[in-house]
């Protein structure tokens, strides 16, 4: 079969271990450790009637647009609905990048940026963050038909003032930049506000994380109406189907649980973060819901190996650099999601039984 040379040139992208053992204690994909709020599983039951399975959902998801426009203070009309943040993404690139063309995104930073890149015959500049994980907008490739920035950044957790994103913004007009706001619900600011002010940026956010929805898949873009006018001519028609929709809607709505689960993965988040540092860890402050964690005097690939041997999964990752300032060469570390007050003990007895 004739499988276009792009595709057959690819890695693929890897997503994380989901390993199948519930006495694994898993901190490696930052999927939230508290279940989702009471009210999703009431509106999944709702949803459960012959008649709403029988038909197909509403493409746009009006209900879902309308609930998370008043739960967030943005035009409804502005909001475009995707399965997991991860369809957005893929919507973005299919719309805004012409085969030959360019994406950038900030290194180290998500890698499933340069798949996406990939499978649209695009090339892809991944531009080294600044010393302190900083934006130097001035190495910005001038030419990118599309630039991802995730804020916070993966796998550091380190936040950029959006000033840079409204620079960045202007400097790229009229080729978009997308702030992927993934675990901006972890953080002290957002930018969705900023959709406002720069007509070629677009905001996406995901329930994956924050209302512990990763096995539902829902995410959504925020970007102008006109824009998300354009989008949906490039998504599948009903790609959310009737219970994610539900689930979303719900969730969205309960910003008392959101805020009280948010509370309390910063608490654990805090204390992880001294607890790691005091076991010899360099770890980066976080806006997120995981630590990234260093260590200048061993190898850390051991660590993640004999954590996993003890039923503890955290993420290890290799990156070609590190951000200006790190040692030449690969920079490596454990991204380690922050889990419940129990977890966050289990991981610490082991690390300090290895160490
Ligand atoms: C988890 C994550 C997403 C994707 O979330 P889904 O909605 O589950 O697809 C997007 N961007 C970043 C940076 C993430 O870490």
């Amino acid at each position: 079969m004739t499988i276009r040379a792009n595709i057959l040139a690819m890695q693929g992208y890897a997503p994380g271990e989901q390993l199948n053992d519930p006495d694994v204690v898993k901190l490696n994909t930052n999927e939230n450790p508290y279940p989702p709020s009471p009210r999703v599983f009431d509106a999944i039951r709702e949803a459960l009637t012959s008649n709403a399975l029988r038909k197909y959902p509403q493409p746009l998801g009006d209900t879902f647009r309308r609930a998370a426009g008043r739960a967030l203070n943005v035009d409804p009309d502005g909001i475009l609905i995707g399965n997991g943040s991860d369809d957005i993404l893929t919507i973005l690139t299919r719309a805004f990048v012409p085969e030959g063309g360019l994406i950038a995104s900030p290194t180290p930073s998500y890698i499933l940026y340069k798949s996406l890149a990939d499978i649209q015959g695009a090339r892809f500049e991944a531009v080294p963050f600044a010393a302190k994980w900083e934006l130097d907008v001035e190495r910005w490739p001038r030419g990118a038909h599309l630039s991802f920035i995730p804020n916070p950044n993966s796998p550091s957790g380190t936040r950029v003032p959006l000033t840079h994103f409204v620079t960045l913004a202007q400097q790229l007009a009229p080729a978009p930049l997308v702030l992927d706001e993934a675990y901006a619900d972890f953080a002290d600011g957002h930018g969705l506000a900023l959709v406002k002010h720069a007509p070629n940026l677009i905001v996406t956010r995901t329930l994956s994380k924050a209302y512990s929805l990763a096995g539902i898949r829902f995410g959504f873009a925020v970007a102008r109406p006109e824009v998300v006018r354009e989008l949906v001519k490039v998504k599948d028609s009903y790609n959310c189907d009737v219970l994610s929709l539900a689930a979303a809607t719900a969730a969205i709505e309960d910003q008392d649980y959101f805020r009280d689960v948010r509370a309390k993965i910063l608490a654990t988040r805090e204390r992880m973060r001294w607890a790691l540092t005091d076991l010899g860890f360099e770890v980066t402050p976080s806006h997120a819901n995981f630590l990234w964690c260093r260590r200048a005097d061993r190898d850390v690939k051991p660590l993640y190996e004999v954590l996993k041997a003890r039923k503890v999964l955290v993420r290890y990752m290799s990156y070609a650099r590190g951000p200006d300032g790190a040692p030449e060469g690969a920079y490596t570390g454990l991204r380690i999601t922050v889990g419940t007050d129990a977890e966050a003990d289990k991981l610490l007895t082991e690390l300090k039984a290895i160490l």
